[in-house]
């Protein structure tokens, strides 16, 4: 079709610009679109910028209307009227040599389609009642406003990313306040802390709460034989022991050198006692310190009561681990089961039945 560039044109196009499927062309100018479908390729050079703002706009408001835009025709500048919306994720683009051409157009192509287009419509006529003024002034505000709105969607951008990388760092830094270094369980602090919370958990709710106190045997011997390194292993090994047999409500602790404190929830004495004793051959069957050589923990259980604070059921726990450590070592010692000669109830009971 040869350059008449009057009547309209009418084709939808993505947000940048890129033509997606023309609709209605009696000026020829989507002829001489060349392979690379871009609005942009249509309009006279000096005007680009300005198509750029005015698609802009479109997806800013949803509409844009009476915009006059320079279109190239035969290497000449001839001005053109452009209204666009947005349909769906794309921009109707509707331009003509005269004002009058672009309504014309947009009303045919409201008959087509009609549901949509009755929304055009409204916004038409009331684009239609008060012309838009496009003159070289609010343009050039208009670029500013467009400059300005990119750096502040860059400077956000960027803003975020920096909040990201500082809220991982702020997590990475409460998880090393709160974790050994050695052996990667909870410190004392850390262990303090939840237990706190367990006992106003179970002063709330009435829930069990039971305390282990565990501590390795005669290790003092392991780090003289085999050095300070091999004790470390050791440590690390006895420390995963425990954490591979408890549950994610319970939290294993580093409470100091050799001796680590379970805080089990909802969990009774007995239950309490079972569990530890399962923790205590998985410990003397493991190899903690070298093929060979067996290294065995002893144990001391305690249930919390009503009413007396963290304190005491450590207490209680840390006894009855030392009755444990007299009656020979590699044992569980349950609370008031601290003579000589009492041993282990059978472990019939689960743990979360209550007391
Ligand atoms: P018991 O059976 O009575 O508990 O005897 P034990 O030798 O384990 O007890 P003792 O308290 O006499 O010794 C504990 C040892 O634990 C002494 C210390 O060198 C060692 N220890 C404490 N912390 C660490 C550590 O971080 N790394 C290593 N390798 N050893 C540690
Ligand atoms: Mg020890
Ligand atoms: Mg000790």
């Amino acid at each position: 079709m040869p350059y008449s560039c009057q009547g309209g044109l009418a084709l939808f196009c993505s947000p940048t610009g890129s033509v997606l499927e023309v609709i209605r062309d009696e000026t020829g100018l989507m002829d001489h679109l060349g392979s690379q479908p871009l609005l942009s390729r249509i309009i006279y050079k000096d005007d680009r910028r300005k198509l750029l703002n005015f698609l802009l706009r479109v997806r800013s408001y949803g509409s844009a209307f009476d915009w006059e835009i320079a279109v190239r025709c035969q290497e000449q500048a001839v001005p053109f009227y452009f209204a666009g919306v947005v349909h769906e994720e794309k921009i109707l683009v509707v331009a003509s040599h005269s004002q009058d051409g672009v309504y014309s157009l947009y009303e045919e192509l409201m008959l087509i389609n009609n549901e949509q287009v009755n929304q055009l419509r409204h916004v038409l006529k009331e684009k239609a009642e008060r012309l838009y003024d496009t003159g070289d002034e609010e343009d050039g505000l208009w670029s500013d406003l467009t400059q300005m709105n990119n750096e502040l969607i860059n400077l956000q951008r960027e803003l975020a990313k920096k909040n990201a990388a500082l809220e991982a760092a702020n997590t990475r830094i409460n998880e090393l306040l709160r974790t050994d270094p050695l052996t990667g369980v909870a410190n004392r602090r850390h262990v303090e802390d939840f237990l706190g919370q367990a006992v106003a958990r179970s002063e709330r709710h009435g829930v069990p709460l039971c305390v282990v106190m565990c501590d390795l045997d005669r290790f003092k011997a392991v780090n003289d034989t085999y050095g300070h390194a091999v004790g470390d292993q050791a440590l690390q090994g006895f420390a995963s022991v425990l954490l591979e047999n408890c549950r994610t409500e319970d939290l294993v602790g580093r409470f100091g050198g050799e001796e680590f404190l379970l805080v089990l929830q909802d969990t009774t004495l007995e239950a309490g006692g079972c569990l530890a004793d399962r923790m205590r051959q998985k410990v003397a069957t493991a190899v903690l310190v070298a093929e060979g050589v067996q290294q065995t923990a002893s144990f001391g259980v305690a249930a919390y009561r009503a009413g007396e604070g963290s304190e005491s059921v450590i207490q209680r726990a840390d006894k009855a681990m030392y009755a444990a450590k007299n009656k020979g070592r590699d044992r569980v010692v349950l609370e008031n089961e601290t003579q000589p000669d009492s041993s282990l109830s059978p472990c019939a009971e689960e743990r979360g039945k209550g007391a």
